[in-house]
């Protein structure tokens, strides 16, 4: 049965984000943006009311929401800063490979005990310098050595590195393995984990990124994800949940950049009359809402297809890849509503032209989306 409505439960749940977004947020968003300082109290407060680490499961603490839930606060929160969404939500993809993978150890002792009781955050360690989209690319080593592994590798882009306590880190056990030689590892930073500063970037900048370093880190055994060879499998077990998420963050920085429009289009006036008025104004705020409903339809559909734990990777790679070109050139439109003031930093389309930037690069660029796409058509 089609069924298009959300139920109370979710209703609740994305008005507490909404709510969320625009008492707590939208109040310090350009402080964020223009400090680069980390955004330690809205995530505390995130933490507090429920808002972070929603896929944790009941039986280690957390809300256990689906998918599609995910994707309700995704968009709201992005709506309201999507650097400080990416800051939260990141959380969610780095507790992932523990949850499809891990053992009953593992969820005990680090989505359990690290992450829910101790509000430690973790971070998802894939791309290196010299290998992003090719995943199987990798350098980072994990050699075995008794009832331990010792890694060796750098990771880039980390997304919460700088401040992250818990590192889930992609490597090698096999370098001759190709995809089939990789596993995850649960790596705790007291085990010599080195981190960079924030690496400087277009936008996001309340979301902090940075080199992962490991130096002969030794891991025990026990903290390998899943059998040896594992890691690819889960990796992309990984990306069919958290993508629909990223889409959604997507949709909320396009709806945003939509309602600026709007708002500017009937306040505006030129040639004597607001700019609404001029259809060549007016069909390109008509074209943000068509494409952001798309966008959003795509979105839920990849996410309840996950929690029926039904096949999804096309879905979820076409709503990426959509939602994430969507976005940007939504806010793109959105700068060219507003003129000459859409390209001051003074007004808040600017901020969400560059914040939209990375949609289309971080988890699998839209070139990467397209592939899946294919391959899933050609098969
Ligand atoms: C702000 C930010 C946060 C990030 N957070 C994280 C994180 O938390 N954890 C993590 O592990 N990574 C993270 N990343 C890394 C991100 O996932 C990678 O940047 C992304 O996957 C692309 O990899 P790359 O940068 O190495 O580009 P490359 O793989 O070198 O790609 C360069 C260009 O070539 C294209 N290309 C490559 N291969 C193909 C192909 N087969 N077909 C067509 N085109 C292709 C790409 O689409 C792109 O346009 C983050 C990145 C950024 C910028």
């Amino acid at each position: 049965m089609l069924d298009f409505t959300l139920n109370d439960e979710q209703r609740m749940l994305r008005d507490l984000a909404h709510d969320f977004a625009v008492k707590e947020i939208l109040p310090v968003v350009e402080h964020y943006d223009k400090s680069g300082e980390y955004p330690w109290p809205i995530i505390n407060k995130a933490q507090e009311i429920g808002l972070m680490n929603l896929n944790i499961p009941e039986a280690y603490g957390g809300p256990g929401v689906g998918v599609l839930e995910e994707c309700l606060v995704a968009e709201e929160l992005a709506w309201g800063c999507s650097g400080i969404q990416t800051a939260t939500m990141l959380n969610q993809l780095a507790c992932l490979p523990i949850i499809i993978g891990g053992s009953e150890e593992q969820k005990k002792q680090y989505l359990g005990g690290w992450v829910m009781d101790n509000r430690k955050m973790p971070a998802y360690c894939v791309t290196e310098p010299g290998a992003g989209s090719d995943v199987a690319g990798i350098k980072t080593v994990a050699e075995r050595r008794g009832d331990k592994y010792v890694l060796n590798g750098t990771k880039t882009w980390i997304t919460n590195g700088p401040v992250a306590d818990l590192f889930v880190v992609l490597a090698k056990v096999d370098p001759n393995g190709g995809h089939r030689g990789l596993n995850f590892f649960v790596v705790e930073r007291g085990w010599g984990v080195k981190t960079s500063k924030p690496i400087e970037k277009m936008g996001q900048h309340a979301s902090w990124t940075s080199e992962v370093i490991m130096e002969d880190v030794e891991v025990p055994a026990a903290n390998r994800i899943g059998p040896e060879g594992a890691g690819f499998k889960v990796a992309m077990e990984v990306f069919n949940n958290s993508r629909p998420p990223v889409a959604a963050g997507a949709v909320g920085v396009a709806r945003r950049a939509m309602e600026e429009a709007i708002k500017y289009a009937k306040e505006r006036k030129a040639f004597g009359q607001p700019i609404a008025a001029f259809q060549g104004v007016n069909f390109m705020i008509a074209d943000m809402a068509m494409n952001i409903h798309a966008g959003r339809m795509l979105t839920w559909q990849s996410a309840w297809l996950a929690d029926q734990h039904l096949p999804n990777a096309k879905e979820a790679a076409m709503a990426k890849a959509f939602c994430a070109d969507m976005a940007m050139k939504t806010t793109t439109d959105a700068v060219q509503v507003f003129g000459g003031y859409g390209y001051s930093a003074e007004y808040p389309v600017e901020k969400l032209m560059r914040d939209a930037k990375i949609y289309q690069i971080y988890e699998g660029t839209s070139q990467i989306q397209r592939t899946i796409i294919v391959r899933e058509l050609f098969k």
